[in-house]
């Protein structure tokens, strides 16, 4: 089995952003991300943090807007169009989960489309649907850039996703979808879910539950990619995968942490120094 590495290739994805940043600067622009965190949750402030060291190792400007968890939804919305017509500002970014009396929808449509690194906006989620993506969602296009860093070609293999978020699960599907995998979508309500994992030759797991796939659910030779990030009993980090069980049966597989969790922070930075990139060509 090879351990798919989301260190190496995350590094990868940064440096190639940070070249792009670096030209960027030499034409006057410095990319910029403005990250917006309301209230305290620990794993969303951990996220942050996360996404600022990255912005500094690629040379991109961030900004954050951190508001207290009691924060009005029109607080907020009126920092994101505060934000929007700030043309020094390239990319916007909402930390979920939202606390409670704040619509997710309405503040990620908010957001102006051009600006929307995280490509959750419904007019980037078209674009995805239409096979002419603009901004990419960056977990699943970093599990994209996982495959392609190993040569894994999705096309004509059977993929299955489990889950349909529209954060990971649908946009995953769209992408194997778009690279010609032959694809199918399980959730909570899919019957003999096992019989349909173990036909996958691409097996994506986004459930958020431990020791979820295990060995009978995967195809031997399988690449198994887990997008799970979660707790186990002991407080532990972990993702949906049997890690060490699922390894002796597949061909290849994440890890977590180390997989595609580092992945989706190096898009962020990508996604953010191409929106800095078309925002320059639209303002001409
Ligand atoms: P979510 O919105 O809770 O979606 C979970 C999906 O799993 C749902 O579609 C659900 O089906 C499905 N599911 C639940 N139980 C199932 C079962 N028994 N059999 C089959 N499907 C089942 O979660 P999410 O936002 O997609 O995130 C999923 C996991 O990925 C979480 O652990 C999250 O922390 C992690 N995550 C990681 C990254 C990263 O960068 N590594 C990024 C985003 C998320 P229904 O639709 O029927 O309810």
């Amino acid at each position: 089995m090879k351990r798919i590495d989301g260190k190496v290739i995350s590094d990868h994805i940064k440096a190639l952003a940070a070249a792009e940043t670096e030209q960027l600067r030499a034409q006057g622009v410095t990319p910029c991300l403005a990250v917006i965190i309301v209230g305290d949750d620990p794993a969303s402030r951990t996220y942050v943090n996360n996404k600022k060291k990255a912005c500094e190792l690629v040379g991109i400007r961030s900004l954050e807007f951190a508001l207290p968890g009691t924060a009005a939804q029109a607080e907020l919305l009126a920092l994101i169009e505060k934000l929007n017509a700030d043309s020094a500002v390239n990319g916007i970014l909402c930390q979920l989960p939202l606390p409670k009396g704040i619509d997710e929808k309405t503040v990620l449509t908010a957001i102006d489309p051009r600006k929307d690194v995280d490509a959750f906006h419904p007019v980037n989620v078209g674009h995805i649907m239409i096979g002419d993506p603009v901004l990419l969602p960056c977990t699943p296009a970093g599990i994209m850039e996982m495959l392609a860093y190993e040569g894994i070609d999705p096309s004509g293999k059977n993929c299955v996703v489990i889950g349909r978020s529209n954060i990971v699960g649908k946009p995953m599907a769209m992408l194997l979808m778009a690279a010609d995998g032959t694809v199918t979508v399980c959730h909570s309500k899919t019957r003999d879910l096992a019989s349909i994992t173990s036909q996958a030759d691409i097996l994506v797991s986004s459930v958020g539950k431990p020791h979820f796939v295990t060995p009978d659910m995967v195809k031997p030779g399988a690449v198994v990619i887990d997008v799970g990030m979660n707790r186990d009993e002991n407080g532990k980090l972990c993702g949906d995968v049997e890690y060490d069980a699922v390894a002796q049966k597949a061909a290849y597989l994440t890890p977590v942490p180390g997989g595609v969790g580092l992945m989706t922070v190096a898009m962020l930075m990508k996604n953010t120094v191409t929106a800095a990139k078309m925002q320059m060509t639209q303002q001409g």
